[in-house]
């Protein structure tokens, strides 16, 4: 059996010049718990040429989300940002990742520290009932670059506050803090210099990070992630070892070096 199967793409929609959301059909097979990723691809002559991506929707939806970069000399996504409804696309049959509330022990607020496009594991984890269940608060931190890179920014502000199914959970629980770095806008600074510096709690309304209520997830650029790490680690956090033994807070371990 291949490892992956063909899906047609229902939906394209794209952020701005570097950045574009897909959605596909899934596999009735392909099972993931939310904040994994899966391989996407497109084929080639010689063999598919396929690369990680998490997946932006959460695991009860019909459909698989993707959010992508536009790399424009990119193997894979010089291409892939010009698919179409109705063309094909490679997913992998198998979804792995570190990236699971599973991994984390019980807390009050989990932290949800995404940069760039970073943020698609969390758009899985925050459209599913399961982090309400487990949290009483969920903050949402989206760092950028430039304001037009938030996306997702609608979706977390108007549309998901109002779903049927998980709207009074989100407004009552979920709190989405963007801020972006090389432009002003309402909050500007770096994930982790928001979280030294203090201002990341004291704009919520919350304590400074603690290990004793708090957990986090991290998923981003690699310098991004030692620098909140070395942050949290001085806090005395501990990080789950990504073998099922539950930690403070948890990181996608394999997220791209860029
Ligand atoms: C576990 C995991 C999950 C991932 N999830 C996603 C995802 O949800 N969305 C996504 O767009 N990418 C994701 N990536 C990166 C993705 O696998 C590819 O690198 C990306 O699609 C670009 O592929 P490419 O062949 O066009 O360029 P590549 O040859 O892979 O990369 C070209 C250059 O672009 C930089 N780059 C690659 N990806 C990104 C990115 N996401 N943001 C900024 N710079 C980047 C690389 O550092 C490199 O310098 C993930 C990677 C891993 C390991």
């Amino acid at each position: 059996m291949s490892a992956t199967t063909l899906e047609c793409i229902s939906s394209v929609r794209h952020w701005n010049d570097s950045l574009f959301s897909f959605t596909t059909t899934r596999a009735p097979g392909l099972r993931f718990r939310n904040g994994q990723f899966v391989m996407v691809g497109l084929p080639t002559e010689d063999r598919p040429l396929m690369r990680a991506y998490s997946i932006a929707s959460p695991g009860h939806a019909e459909e698989l989300e993707f959010f992508s970069i536009k790399v424009q000399d990119g193997a894979l996504t010089s291409r892939l940002q010009h698919v179409r409804e109705g063309d094909e696309v490679l997913v992998g049959r198998k979804a792995v990742g570190t990236l699971v509330l599973d991994d984390l022990r019980p807390g009050r607020t989990v932290y949800l520290l995404a940069t760039g496009t970073g943020l698609a594991p969390f758009m899985s984890i925050v459209r599913d009932p399961e982090v309400y269940e487990r949290f009483d608060r969920v903050v949402l931190v989206h760092g950028v670059r430039y304001v037009s890179e938030l996306a997702y920014a609608d979706e977390l502000q108007s549309r998901l506050p109002s779903d049927a199914y998980l709207g009074e959970a989100v407004s009552r629980q979920l709190t989405y803090y963007p801020t972006c770095t090389r432009e002003p806008f309402r909050v500007t600074g770096r994930i982790p210099d928001l979280i030294r510096s203090g201002k990341l709690a004291c704009d919520l309304g919350l304590p400074p990070m603690s290990p004793e209520s708090d957990r986090v997830m991290i998923c981003g650029n690699p310098a991004a992630l030692v620098d909140i790490r070395a942050e949290l680690d001085a806090r005395g956090f501990t990080v789950s070892a990504g073998t099922g033994e539950a930690g403070d807070y948890v990181y996608e371990r394999a997220f791209v070096e860029r």
